[in-house]
């Protein structure tokens, strides 16, 4: 059965919909998640979970409107763990609900350090995951987060996918329609490699589009590429939506965006997710813009 479940973790790392037939060096690979597996139910009560905040920056004033949580796990062996390594394994597990109060919290937490200081408007964006959307407790997590934290509602985005949107059509509808009336922002990440349904995207209460970096990767190349991306900043733009790239990693790819109307931006151009204390950091060393 251990073999059996070796291979059936192996189909689902490719990609779901196929089969995969055991061979012994999956083994290696099973007990290498095993281990991932424990070491991950200890690393919230041992505080080895950590956020990087990244800079979304306004496209025209050059300031930064806000920053997007991104968790990291700090493994006393591995090091720096990156999400998509363990963030599997806690859908997996269901310790994504947990780890994601654990990020909902300590974001809100951050974002109070921030008005504390005085350093003006910023909204705060975090990631969720299907399982935490489907858990019946999460609205009312996310209300007792706020309220514990002191957030203002409509200062927290939540980053959601299409695929986990188009689960479940129905729940997710009211779903979002209590958090919408509730004033909490919701973006859609990752446009463009999933559904991208556009009958549903006008059904949806969200008020952002982050469009997928696969998008923004050819601009300085590919005058197709610039069309396609032109294209859906329009698109969003007539869906009345804050449009936001990912992965905006030079000028060539901050200027095409600029030209076509992209509201904010977030990459390596304007700066990898930072610790927080380099966040403040950065956020003083350049009062105003970065704009060239
Ligand atoms: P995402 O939400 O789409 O986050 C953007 C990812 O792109 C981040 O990777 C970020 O470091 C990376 N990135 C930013 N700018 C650039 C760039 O210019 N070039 C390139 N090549 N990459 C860039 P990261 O931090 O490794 O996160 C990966 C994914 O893990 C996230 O994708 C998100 O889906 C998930 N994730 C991260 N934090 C959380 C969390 O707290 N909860 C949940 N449920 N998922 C999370
Ligand atoms: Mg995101
Ligand atoms: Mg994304």
């Amino acid at each position: 059965i251990r073999n059996a479940d070796a291979a059936m973790y192996r189909a689902k790392d490719e990609g779901r919909d196929s089969y995969q037939l055991y061979e012994p060096a999956m083994n290696a690979r099973s007990l290498e998640r095993l281990a991932l597996e424990t070491a991950l139910h200890h690393a919230l009560e041992r505080s080895e979970l950590t956020l990087y905040f990244q800079p979304l920056v306004d496209a025209n004033s050059g300031e930064i409107t806000a920053v997007e949580a991104l968790l990291r796990w700090n493994h006393p062996d591995l090091g720096l763990v990156p999400p998509a390594d363990f963030i599997p394994i806690a859908e997996d597990t269901g310790l994504i609900v947990s780890i994601g109060e654990w990020v909902l919290r300590s974001a809100c937490s951050r974002h109070r350090e921030w008005r504390k200081r005085g350093l003006g408007d910023m909204r705060m964006m975090v990631n969720i995951s299907a399982r935490q959307f489907r858990d019946p407790a999460f609205f009312d997590m996310v209300v007792r987060v706020l309220a514990e934290t002191g957030m203002p509602a409509h200062q927290l985005t939540l980053e959601l996918t299409e695929s986990m949107l188009m689960d479940g059509i129905q729940h997710s509808i009211e779903l979002l329609d209590r958090l919408h009336a509730f004033d909490v922002r919701l973006a859609l990440d990752d446009f463009g490699t999933g559904y991208s349904s556009l009958a549903y995207l006008k059904r949806f209460p969200i008020s952002e589009l982050k469009i997928d970096r696969l998008f923004v990767r050819g601009i300085d190349r590919s005058a197709r590429d610039v069309e396609l991306v032109g294209a859906v900043i329009a698109l969003g733009h007539s869906l009345d939506l804050l449009v936001i790239a990912e992965g905006v990693e030079s000028l060539a790819h901050f200027k095409v965006l600029r030209e076509y109307g992209c509201d904010l931006m977030q990459g390596f151009h304007f700066s990898r997710p930072l610790p927080w204390d380099e966040l403040l950091a950065f956020h003083e060393s350049r009062p105003g813009r970065i704009v060239g």
